[in-house]
This record gives C-alpha cells, structure tokens and sequence, in this order.
C-alpha cells in the first residue's frame, strides 16, 4: 500500500480569489473577510489515490486523508468520527411518498452532532499550527465539540454562550474541562466578548467559517455519502442550515471528487431548509438576492438552526442555485411533529434539525419540487437525546399495591402522542 499523503496547497478567498499562505494561521480573507476555502494538487492526488484504493481504511473522516488539510498524522485529535450510517429509510418513505429515502444519520458520532467533524478537523489543524488557546461563541453544540476535542488535544478552551443555551450544552463543555461564561444577551454578543478578548487572552477564535479548517470536516459528508452509494449521488440532498458550512462544504467536495475523477459532472439537489423563526438564507432566496440580511428576534426550538447571519450566506445560496435546488422554511410545528414521525416509523430519534429536513420534503414532495421516484438523502446533524428537554413525558405511573388496567396501554399506532412544544 502506497503511504498516505494530504495534497493541501494554500488557502484562496471564496469570494475574491486571493491567495493566502498555509503555513501560517489564518481566518478569513486578508482583502474582503470572507470565508477562505482550502485548495489541494488535485492532480497529484489524482495520481496517488484511487476510488478502490479507500477500501478497507479506517471507518472514520480520516479516511479521505489526500483531500483534508492536516499534514502529519500525529496532529490528528480525533474520537473516531465520520462514516456515520447512510441508513434506507423505506417504512418514512412509503408513508410519506417517496419509497427511495435515506438518511445520513450523523446521531451516531461522539459528542452527538455533526460539529465533531468541523472542529475535529479545527482542532487538528491549530495543533498543527501551534495554536494552545481556543474560543468560541455558540448556541450549543459546537461548543460542546470544541470542547471536547480541545481537551483531547489538551488545549485550553472558552467558551461564552447565551444564558439560555441547553443545559446539556453547558454541561458537555464543563465536563470535559473546558472554561465556559454565560452571557446575558444573544449569540451575537456572545461573538463579541470572544473578539473584543483575543487582546488580552490571546486565543484563537473558532467561530464559524472565521476559520478555513471546520468546512474541510463537514465535506466528509460529501465524501461519504458519495462512497457509501458506490459514487453515484442521490437526486436530492435536504440539509438543516444554520452556518451552512455542511453545505457549503458538500458542494466544494463534490467538485474536488470530480476532478479526482471519482464522479461526473451531475450533482444533487441542494435543499436548504431552516425554521421559520430564523430564515434569513429562505428570505434572501425568495427575494433572489445574493447574500441575506441580518434576520431580527430570531428564534426556532431547532437551536442549529438560529443563525440570524451567516457569514459564508453567499455561498449557501450559490450552492441551492447552481445545483437547481431551493431554499425552505418550516415551522416549529412541522419540526416536532417530524421528529416523531421518523422516529416512530424508523426507530430513528432525530434532532430537531434533522427532522425540519423530513418537514421540508413532505412540503416538496406536496407542491411537486420533488418526483416521487427520486432518491432523496436527509441529513439527520445530531442525536435526538440532546434534546429531551423539549419533550413531555406521557408514562402513566402504576401503584404495585393496586390491579393494573393492562388494557389501557395498548398502543394504537394512528394515536400516539404526540411531541409535545414547549
Ligand atoms: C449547527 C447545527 C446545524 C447547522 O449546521 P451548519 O452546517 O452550520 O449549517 C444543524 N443541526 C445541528 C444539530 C447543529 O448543531
Ligand atoms: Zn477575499
């Protein structure tokens, strides 16, 4: 077997092009502040790894080792993420009218959301980089992956929350050792504190897309979706989008993979889907502009998806635009309401962002912006047990002492409870 090598370059400007050095940290672009993407020798990598060739490697995102940006294995900080299961949902598709449905369900990962992959991959490089020091804003899971693979990498890491984060959110980050400030106010200032702090604290800020190196983990999923349906993509792909940087990251991949030559030039329908009460990317779609406006009072039960402003907006709406794909907005209703469809029909419990995907397709699958025959993928971005706080328990409590009327459990499937809003 042929040693592994990554085959990355230099950085460049998503939006202006410009060139930045790799050997030195960077955020974003040094000319206009936008997000800079990684870029690799294709070619060379071209040469070095075939499709067959990623056969047998280890089960985790490290396995497409020539197209991420880490550069000496010992740098790698990882608890085995990725190669999370394509699983076929066809019980959901049946009832819902599209029988060729799949779900990428990234419940299955440490730290119990996708953000393992995006800040795996941060975390790796600032090592790499010699960076001891992180910090990050976050309504929660983000933080709680930052955390944890900064402790691993034995780093310090801050992190500044809302006040009304997720309990679980706080607790994840204390746990694992990781400094955390609530803060009586939005994300927003919460992303303030972390930057007016880098004088005195000197620490790297993670911030989505503020750094190049969390999207290289989120395209993993590009990868593995492509690998796991023997490189022919699905006709649809619905991603809950908060920063974007899973799509955004799918769509760069998959240009990166045809060069390689492992697909052609087809691609998926890109499906942004966000919640209603925080909907700047569906606006700036419906509107047809280029990039989205600041969305005020923003709020949804889906806390991933409560991104008023998302500095990589521009590239979101390019990726729903150039694949023939859209933007959908749902609501916390149709949220919950998925959240226990997929899971009662598949046993499947989804997070609240996963299932606004299921919410989107039953909305395209209705006014025909998806064909019944097609191959859909949803993303499902985190475990459902992160959020039990959002549901009503409905066990009814039996006294030992007393006769038990074992006739009333009995479960009439049309029935059942439903998931209860807060
Ligand atoms: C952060 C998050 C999202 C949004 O992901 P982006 O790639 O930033 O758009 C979706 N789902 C969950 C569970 C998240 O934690
Ligand atoms: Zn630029």
């Amino acid at each position: 077997m042929r040693s592994k090598m990554s085959f990355y370059t230099h950085l460049e400007c998503s939006a202006c092009g410009e060139r930045h050095d790799a050997s030195v940290v960077q955020t974003v672009c040094t000319k206009c502040g936008k997000p800079l993407f990684a870029r690799y020798d294709l070619e060379a990598a071209k040469e070095a790894v075939t499709r067959r060739e990623l056969v047998g490697r280890e089960s985790t995102m490290w396995r497409y080792w020539e197209l991420l940006p880490v550069k000496s294995r010992r740098n790698v900080v990882t608890l085995g993420e990725g190669w999370t299961p394509l699983t076929p949902t066809p019980r959901l598709g049946v009832e819902i009218g599209v029988p060729d449905l799949w779900v990428k369900d990234e419940g299955i990962i440490p730290t119990g959301s996708f953000k393992a992959r995006g800040l795996a991959m941060a975390i790796s490089k600032a090592k790499e980089l010699g960076i001891r020091r992180v910090a990050l804003p976050s309504a929660g899971n983000a933080a709680g992956s930052m955390a944890a693979y900064g402790a691993r990498a034995g780093m310090e890491v801050y992190v500044f929350m809302p006040m009304d984060a997720p309990k679980v959110n706080i607790v994840e980050c204390e746990v694992v050792g990781a400094r955390v400030v609530l803060v009586d106010g939005l994300i927003t200032d919460a992303g303030k504190l972390v930057r007016e702090g880098s004088g005195v604290m000197e620490w790297f800020n993670v911030a989505t897309l503020g750094e190049p190196f969390r999207l290289e983990g989120k395209k993993t999923m590009g990868l593995e979706v492509a690998e796991q349906m023997d490189w022919t993509l699905p006709d649809v792909i619905v991603y809950p989008t908060g920063g974007g940087t899973g799509i955004i990251g799918m769509w760069k991949v998959f240009d990166e993979m045809e060069e390689l030559g492992w697909i052609g030039s087809e691609r998926p329908r890109m499906v942004s889907v966000q919640a209603e009460g925080c909907a700047p990317i569906v606006k700036a779609w419906r509107e047809g502009k280029m990039e989205s406006e600041f969305f005020p009072d923003a709020h949804t039960i889906a806390a991933g998806l409560r991104v008023p402003k998302a500095l990589g907006d521009f590239l979101i709406l390019r990726a729903a635009r150039e694949s023939g794909g859209t933007c959908v907005a749902v609501s916390d209703e149709e949220i919950m309401d998925s959240v226990g469809q997929v899971s009662r029909a598949e046993g499947l419990f989804a997070c609240p962002e996963g299932a606004a995907t299921l919410a989107a397709l039953k909305r395209m699958l209705a006014d025909g912006q998806v064909d019944k025959k097609e191959k859909v993928v949803l993303f499902n971005t985190g475990s459902g047990l992160k959020y039990v706080d959002l549901f009503k328990v409905h066990a009814p409590v039996a006294d030992p002492s007393k006769p038990f009327d074992y006739q009333s459990l009995l479960i009439h499937k049309k029935h059942f409870s439903r998931s209860a809003l807060p």
